[in-house]
């Protein structure tokens, strides 16, 4: 990683608006201390590592799930020592050690049997962060211990996000008056980060990438993968962009999530809860074959009601359209030329992610596609190339 690229990154983290952002965000903080504090099995006594502490709030939360010891460590000076005070001042520098540095850096005095962090960027991958939570995995996890979370889904989806057309593209046809269509040349060449409604998208999803924290390797993060979108339109509808976000999965041990399921987060009076659907089930869907609900946010999903109790829990939240927006919102990637879809008109093509030649932390996108569909546009080609 190239030193600017690393100091203006780490930098932008001594600021508290972001860390506010990410706190306000009940559904991400809500899943993570609703994980942390409903597994007392694997973190009461145990030793824990937070991989880029921020405030400290994960390290906070497994002190109250009665963790022995956590090494809680961040490589943004002006945030690390806010987090030595916020230790402090709730009484626990006998549990949490706060550490100033790059996880890849340091040093531990031990092993650990846990490890949080909270690093997934726009459309997941964006900053890169989770490259240095596999470098924790491999210098201080011990070969039976928990990365959390343990999964997480790039999923992929046709859209057609009307009013974000309207702000950053039609906006400039009339400014005043006057003719700045000029401007929209830029606007093709860059991913848009904007909330869009459920009614806006086009298709189920697909899964693009699926990640299994606990196995994954640095170079699987630059990928390509084939997809298939099939229109779910009710009647002739444009496409006008590819929408994409994450799905995320927190397991107390072994285990992750079938590819073929959906994970939607619903608000249900003050409480979230994240249900896991079969994937494409389609309009008229059945009732979700898993679901519960937490009064804290995030929800727990039984992988197995019928066993009861007896059936691990996990946690789970999505940021995509059909749920409870997040601080992450979507990604939104406007097609120049929309394409014309009805129900059933499949867009098949492939999904590259690459990390940006220039900038370590930035990603290059391509999406390449194909339209097949009887009449107009039957064969129809397009691309969209963005770095992000
Ligand atoms: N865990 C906190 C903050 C998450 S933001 C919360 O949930 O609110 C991610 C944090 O990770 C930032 O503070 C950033 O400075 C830190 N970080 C990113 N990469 C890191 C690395 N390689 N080593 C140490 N800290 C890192």
């Amino acid at each position: 990683q190239k030193r600017d690229d690393d100091s203006h990154y780490f930098d932008s983290y001594g600021e508290n608006d972001i860390h506010a952002v990410m706190l306000q965000d009940k559904v991400r903080t809500a899943s993570y201390a609703q994980f942390i504090l409903s597994n007392p099995s694997l973190f009461t006594d145990a030793t824990v590592l937070d991989v880029g502490c921020g405030t400290s709030i994960l390290s906070l939360f497994a002190a109250r799930a009665g963790a022995k010891r956590v090494f809680a460590v961040d490589a943004s000076a002006g945030i690390v020592s806010r987090a030595k005070q916020i230790v402090k001042a709730n009484g626990l520098e006998g549990v949490i050690t706060v550490i100033e540095g790059k996880v890849e850096e340091i040093e531990l005095p031990t092993k650990v049997d846990v490890i949080i962090s909270e690093w997934m960027g726009y459309a997941l991958l964006y900053e890169s962060m989770l490259d240095s939570v596999l470098v924790a995995r491999d210098r201080f996890l011990t070969p039976t211990g928990v990365v959390a979370p343990s999964q997480a889904r790039m999923m992929l989806a046709l859209a057609d996000p009307l009013e974000t057309r309207k702000e950053r593209v039609d906006f400039w046809d009339d400014v005043y008056g006057f003719d700045l269509s000029a401007m929209k040349d830029a606007v093709w060449a860059d991913s848009i980060v904007d909330v869009i409604p459920p009614s806006a998208v086009l298709s189920r999803p697909v899964c693009v990438r699926d990640i299994y924290i606990p196995e994954v390797t640095p170079a699987q993060l630059s990928f390509s993968t084939h997809f298939e979108l099939v229109s779910t339109a009710d009647r002739r509808r444009k496409v006008t962009a590819f929408v994409l976000y994450f799905d995320t999965f927190f397991f107390p041990g072994q285990g992750k999530v079938d590819p073929e399921t959906e994970v939607k987060v619903v608000r249900e009076g003050d409480a979230l809860l994240a249900e896991v659907w079969p994937l494409g089930a389609g309009v008229g869907r059945p009732v979700p074959t898993r679901r519960a609900s937490s009064k804290s946010g995030g929800g727990v999903l039984s992988p197995n009601p019928e066993e009861g109790m007896r059936a691990p829990s996990i946690t789970s939240f999505s940021t995509g359209p059909e749920s409870v927006p997040t601080h992450w919102k979507q990604t939104v990637f406007l097609l120049r030329e929309p394409v014309v879809v009805v129900e059933g008109t499949k867009i098949s093509g492939t999904f590259h992610c690459i990390k940006s030649s220039t900038n370590s932390r930035e990603l290059d996108v391509e999406i390449h596609y194909a339209v097949h569909a009887e009449g107009e546009d039957g064969g129809k080609k397009g691309e969209t190339l963005v770095q992000m």
